[in-house]
């Protein structure tokens, strides 16, 4: 069995308790920060652990870290991106849900390294039964001690506050998110400053993804060179990973980055293999917004190596044959799904979700679904297949945030790998809608809430 860090207790009754938790060895990294290192130690073993940011870009946590300024009588704020919305992502809910607990210690190691006496979790509105759960998480802290004034007598004070989001993917662009935390319309805003010299209400702020949050954990408990020892390269520690699509076992799963793709899609201890013995067409492998690839590209990279779940190996080879990590949103496409119609429906979700600040993505993405949805529907020409290039060229790189780029990326990758399929619908109009075409299966496949 893989090493586990973050879901190693994940089947224990009661794991989303204080009690049962702690009787699992939580918050034994508060007690350690707070009674032996100061906030510069927590910010090294960070550094030393080779933690990359789990939301998508991959940014080290502890450089991202050491930039927050510190003027004196100013608050410096942590913020915890639980807004997550990435089609074929739901790997930070799965965590909330299961085991709250490992936030809330992971606000407190961070919060304290940052110097931040209040703190956020920013949760994505719809997610109402993981509020609830995170609240009654921080009250039972805070019962016990570990949170509120004079924390386990160390001087150290802090309170975390849920915050619901405002139902908006852009919301979970960083600077949206603040925006949004502040209580007006979530619109990203124009860099610089970054949110480590002006973040929220103007004062220094750290914006993590959950799953790095609670990283920290581990990466205390075992100190940043241990941590740095799991997993290869520059990806180092374990990787949540949502997989869904036409896999034998959709789920979220916990791989030891450096883990062979090959592995994780095929072995019973993962995915299981292609569901109803199928074979395997694409796989997106960092969520909706990475470029899709091919069967043999996702296996192999370009130059024949074994692709790892890493950062470097899914990203080598570059757009023109790599994709990148990503999220972890991990979708499996079979022999049926059309790359068309998934590539249109990703392409409605990006036009839906622009917040129509600029003008290349407010209508770059909605021309990009129209020309799709002609393609698909069997009422597209030829010439509609250089438009989209040609649309989606014009967004990449042109845009305030990077939500442009998120709709640009899987289009051309569609284009790049299956410029074959789109051809085949134009061609033949009438045979593209009677085949058995459909969506690739992204709904979320967990169990109930935990009680
Ligand atoms: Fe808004 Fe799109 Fe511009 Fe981002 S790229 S600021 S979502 S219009």
């Amino acid at each position: 069995m893989a090493r586990k860090l973050l879901l190693t207790h994940i089947d224990v009754p009661g794991i989303n308790t204080f009690e049962v938790y702690r009787q699992k060895g939580g918050y034994v990294a508060v007690e350690k920060v707070l009674k032996t290192m100061s906030p510069e130690d927590v910010v090294e073993e960070v550094k030393k652990s080779g933690l990359r940011g789990r939301g998508g870009a991959g940014f080290p946590t502890g450089m991202k870290w050491s930039f927050l300024a510190k003027p004196e009588g100013v608050p410096r704020y942590l913020v915890c991106n639980a807004d997550e919305s990435e089609p074929g992502t739901f790997k930070d809910r799965y965590l909330m849900t299961h085991v709250p607990h490992a936030l809330i210690e992971g606000m407190i190691v961070s919060s304290f390294a940052l110097g931040a006496h209040t703190s956020y979790i920013y949760v994505r509105g719809e997610m109402m039964p993981q509020i609830r759960i995170l609240e009654r998480a921080i009250a039972e802290a805070k019962e016990k001690g570990f949170l509120g004034k004079n924390i386990l007598g160390s001087g150290y004070d802090l309170e975390i506050y849920v915050q619901p989001g405002g139902g908006a993917y852009i919301c979970g662009e960083e600077t949206a998110l603040l925006e949004s935390l502040e209580g007006k319309r979530g619109n990203p805003r124009i860099k610089p400053p970054f949110p480590a010299i002006a973040g929220l209400y103007n004062c220094p702020t750290v914006v993590n993804n959950v799953e790095s949050i609670a990283a920290t954990v581990p990466i205390i408990n075992l100190g940043g060179e241990e941590y740095a020892k799991i997993g290869v390269e520059r990806s180092t520690g374990t990787k949540l990973i949502s997989a869904s699509g036409n896999i034998v076992k959709p789920g979220v799963y916990e791989i030891e980055l450096g883990l062979p793709v090959e592995e994780f899609i095929y072995s019973d201890e993962y995915c299981g293999g292609i569901a109803n013995g199928k074979r395997m067409k694409a796989v997106v492998a960092g969520g909706s917004s990475v470029p899709i690839l091919p069967a043999n590209l996702i296996l192999k990279t370009a130059a024949g190596n074994n692709r790892l779940m890493t950062y470097e190996s899914l990203a080598d080879g570059g757009f023109q044959t790599g994709t990148m990590l990503g999220s972890g949103g991990f979708i499996v496409f079979d022999e049926d799904q059309c790359i068309v119609r998934n590539t249109w429906n990703f392409a409605r979700f990006y036009h839906h979700e622009s917040c129509g600040q600029c003008s290349p993505c407010r209508e770059g993405t909605g021309w990009m679904e129209k020309v799709l949805h002609k393609i698909e529907s069997g009422h597209g020409a030829m010439a509609d297949i250089d438009l989209l290039w040609d649309v989606q060229r014009k967004i990449e790189g042109n845009t305030i945030c990077p939500l442009g780029d998120a709709a640009a990326w899987p289009v051309a990758a569609a284009i790049r790998h299956f410029r074959d399929e789109f051809e085949w619908h134009i061609l033949h109009p009438e045979e593209s809608q009677t085949r058995n075409y459909g969506l690739a299966h992204y709904a979320d496949p967990l169990q109930p809430i935990v009680s």
